[in-house]
C-alpha cells in the first residue's frame, strides 16, 4: 500500500539541503506553519502553497524513549534512544541524540543538530553538547 502522505521528491530536497548542511523545513505559503516530515499539503490549512525555510537545529528534547530490545532486525544495536525534539522555531522533529547513553536524556535538556552521513545518506540526528 502507498503511503498517500509520503512525498519523495520533497524528502529528497530535503536531503539535499542536509547534504549541503543546511535544515531547511517546508513552510506554509499561507499560515506560516512548518511541515515535518515533508508532505504535499499542510497539516494545519491544507495549502499546497509552500517554499523551503532554513532554521536553526537548535531546540530542546520534549519527550524520548529508550529501545533496549530489537522490535526490527534493521535497528538491532540496542540501546538506542528516539527523542521528539521541539526546534526554537516551533516545529517538532523525531530523531536520535546520538551522544547519548541509557537515562542519559532529561526532558528540557537543549540540543543541536547533527548532520552525518549514513549507507550514502544524509542523516538529521540531534546531539547533546553544542558543536559551535
Ligand atoms: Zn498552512
Amino acid at each position: 500500500m502507498a503511503d498517500v502522505l509520503y512525498d519523495k521528491e520533497s524528502d529528497e530536497a530535503f536531503r539535499a539541503y542536509l547534504s549541503k548542511g543546511e535544515i531547511r523545513l517546508q513552510c506554509c505559503s499561507d499560515c506560516k506553519g512548518f511541515r515535518y516530515p515533508p508532505r504535499f499539503a499542510c497539516p494545519h490549512c491544507l495549502s499546497r502553497k509552500w517554499h523551503w525555510e532554513k532554521v536553526s537545529g537548535e531546540g530542546v528534547i520534549e519527550t524520548y524513549l529508550w529501545y533496549c530490545q530489537p522490535v526490527d532486525p534493521r535497528f538491532a544495536d540496542v540501546p538506542y534512544n528516539v527523542a521528539v525534539v521541539r526546534l526554537a522555531e516551533g516545529p517538532a522533529i523525531y530523531a536520535n541524540i546520538t551522544d547519548a547513553v541509557l537515562d542519559d536524556l532529561k526532558i528540557g535538556q537543549p540540543v543541536w543538530a547533527n548532520i552525518e552521513t549514513r549507507n550514502g545518506r544524509p542523516r538529521l540526528s540531534f546531539v547533546r553538547e553544542n558543536p559551535s
